[in-house]
């Protein structure tokens, strides 16, 4: 049996980008929402290291999930006690739940790392956000692989 448990929800940026995080190298970057999704993409490269990951979620994001399924589980067992406590009251048994168990907060998704800038990668006409340094030292086009030594 599945459940799906919620969307976890990640905040675009003022330019409409969503922050990422290379599993293989830690590095983040921004990519739009739609190219990250987009069917002619099979995989994003890293723009850092050039790895092709599954995935790039932030380890925020994966927190939040974390977190979500926890109050999503803890809800669902209150649910069922409240239902056992009603059950056992009409069966004259005295059984009380005293407080809905611990919620964990989920807290906002950081809002981004903010020294990243726009890069634009010509092969593939899309544009990323990456490490200043990386602009300048070089970087892998996320949607092709192609390393490019320096921006243009
Ligand atoms: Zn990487
Ligand atoms: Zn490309």
């Amino acid at each position: 049996m599945s459940t799906t448990i919620g969307e976890v929800s990640i905040p675009v940026d003022d330019s409409g980008f969503i922050l990422l995080q290379c599993p293989f190298c830690s590095e983040f970057f921004k990519l739009h929402p739609k190219d990250y999704e987009a069917d002619d993409v099979i995989k994003i490269h890293c723009p850092s290291c050039g790895f092709k990951a599954h995935d790039y979620l932030t380890e925020e994001v994966l927190e939040l999930a974390r977190k979500k399924a926890i109050n999503y589980t803890n809800n669902l067992i209150h649910k069922e006690i409240k239902k056992l406590e009603r059950q056992l009251k009409s069966a004259n048994f005295s059984f009380k739940v005293s407080k809905q168990v611990q919620h964990v907060d989920e807290y906002p998704i950081r809002y981004g790392i903010d020294n990243l800038e726009v890069i634009k990668y010509p092969c593939c006409d899309r544009e990323a956000k990456i490490k200043s340094i990386y602009k300048m030292c070089g970087s892998y086009c996320p949607f092709c692989g192609v390393r490019y030594e320096k921006n243009r």
